[in-house]
């Protein structure tokens, strides 16, 4: 499949998805199982060639990131779901008001689910959401970034061959094929990517009423309190921010500190970066930017920040440039001194770049951060289980961790998502199970249908006792 395919050939692959979906009957867990068996072992036995063709399409990606985040990372969502699914079928047992009414909830596949994925985990991005959606016994097809082509290309290939066109599919191509993907008739969309495209995607499902699960970026705080470890704040931050070169949706977009401690983060992030990075332009081991739109795209975001008065400090190996737009390695960069009027403060960042708010009272980071859209991630530094509480309680975002940053997605367990402006629905584990399902109200009514009586002419008598009941 590619991009000259047309709308009506689209639309009918996805009415032939629904169709074979129905006629071959739900799903039972040994074909989900198999299903997502199959997801596994093709990124399992691609891994190679997989990684391969993500570093040439990012001009260059480190091995490790590659085989922990894209390729490790998915298996295991994969098979955490094929061991558990199971139990997930089952349906769940409810209390009813009347006696011999039985009540359950059954979970039931919704049918065929389309997947928008974005660039920067290609693999994770696009098969991980597979961890709920075969689990709940859907077919899924496909649309992967055009900003990946070669690995894009390779799922589809490797896609044809590991499973059958109507049980998973891909159908490759630009943005322009995007929005044509999310105007058709799925059962559910799960798209993937930023908030603007995301409120296209939104209003292009609605003309189907189609339920859509939006994972979206946004700006993700990290806020350090004035008892906090600095040095572990700054450590753990950077971790993340040099991890695929900051492009994560939940990386650190800036830090909020108190004032007096900007001296000793900045003197932790060198020594950080001389230990972790001693080299960078020729390091392996470090990510380069996706592409010149967006190499420039950040290069911009520094210059207008210093132009309005930020320091912009580098934290590029000394005698190395900042960075080099024919490899398209950036170095971190801390930020320094920024104010709202600046783009990096007001755009989702999407690489090494790391503003640093500063705040005098106690007060202003919660203010600050609910007068921002809701953000995917929020990151707490500081010890006292009390500020802790109130942290917790008073902003909203997808998720929360407190000393520390990222840890959150590989817990199967917690469902990921986000709020408002960063998403709407969240997977992983159960939660994506549920989120694919339809949890379907059953009731078998008693023997003698006592409860149904009730509704039954005459009622004179039954009104009396309504009234009297009423008072
Ligand atoms: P993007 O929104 O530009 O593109 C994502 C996908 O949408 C691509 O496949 C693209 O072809 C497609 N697309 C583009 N225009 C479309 C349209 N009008 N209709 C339908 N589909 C369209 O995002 P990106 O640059 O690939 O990824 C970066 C963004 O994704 C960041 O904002 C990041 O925070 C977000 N992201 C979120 C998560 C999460 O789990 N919440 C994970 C990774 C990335």
């Amino acid at each position: 499949m590619n991009s000259t395919q047309s709308v009506q050939d689209l639309k009918a692959i996805v009415q032939a998805m629904k169709q074979a979906h129905l006629a071959k009957g739900p799903a039972d867990a040994a074909l989900r199982r198999d299903r997502l068996l199959r997801a596994a072992s093709l990124i399992k036995d691609n891994h190679a060639a997989l990684a391969q063709a993500m570093s040439a399409d990012f001009g260059h990606r480190a091995i490790y990131h590659s085989m922990t985040a894209d390729v490790m990372t998915t298996i295991k969502m994969l098979h955490y779901s094929a061991e558990n699914l199971a139990q997930w079928m089952q349906a769940e047992a409810v209390e009813t008001p009347a006696p011999g009414i039985k009540g359950w909830i059954q979970p039931q596949p919704l049918g065929v689910v389309g997947i928008i994925s974005p660039w920067n985990f290609p693999i994770n991005l696009a098969f991980g959401p597979l961890s709920g959606v075969f689990a709940a016994g859907n077919t899924a097809l496909l649309k992967p970034s055009e900003l990946t082509p070669r690995t894009s290309d390779l799922f589809a290939e490797l896609v044809g061959r590991y499973f059958d066109a109507m049980e998973f599919g891909v159908v490759l191509g630009n943005a322009e094929v995007g929005a044509s993907f999310s105007g058709l008739a799925f059962d559910h969309l799960v798209f993937t990517g930023s908030t603007t495209v995301g409120r296209h995607v939104m209003r292009a499902a609605a003309d189907n009423l189609v339920p859509v699960t939006l994972e979206l970026g946004g700006k993700s705080p990290v806020v350090v309190d004035d008892d906090a470890d600095i040095q572990v704040a700054m450590e753990r931050t950077l971790t993340v921010k040099t991890f695929n070169a900051g492009q994560i949706c939940i990386s650190p977009d800036y830090m909020l500190v108190p004032q007096k401690q900007v001296d000793s983060l900045v003197a932790t992030a060198q020594r950080f970066m001389a230990k972790a990075f001693p080299t960078l332009q020729d390091n392996t081991e470090y990510t380069a930017i996706i592409s010149d739109r967006h190499f420039e795209r950040l290069a911009h975001l520094l210059a207008d920040a210093a132009q309005k008065g930020a320091r912009v400090l580098s934290l590029a190996p000394a005698g190395e440039p900042a960075f080099d737009a024919a490899t398209r390695k950036m170095a971190p960069h801390l930020v320094l001194d920024v104010s709202d009027n600046m783009q990096i403060m007001q755009e989702e960042i999407f690489g090494p770049l790391l503003p640093i708010k500063t705040y005098s009272d106690r007060s202003e980071p919660v203010a600050y951060i609910n007068a921002h859209p809701r953000p995917l991630a929020a990151y707490y530094f500081g010890n006292d289980p009390v500020r802790q509480q109130a942290f917790a309680l008073n902003t909203t975002s997808g998720a929360l961790v407190f000393n520390d940053v990222m840890t959150h997605v590989s817990i199967e367990t917690l469902p990921f998502g986000g709020v408002g402006g960063s998403g709407t629905g969240a997977y992983h584990g159960i939660h994506g199970f549920r989120r694919f399902s339809h949890a379907k109200a059953v009731v078998q009514q008693s023997a003698d249908g006592a409860s149904g009586l009730r509704l039954r002419a005459p009622y004179a008598d039954k009104l009396q006792q309504l009234m009297a009941l009423v008072g």
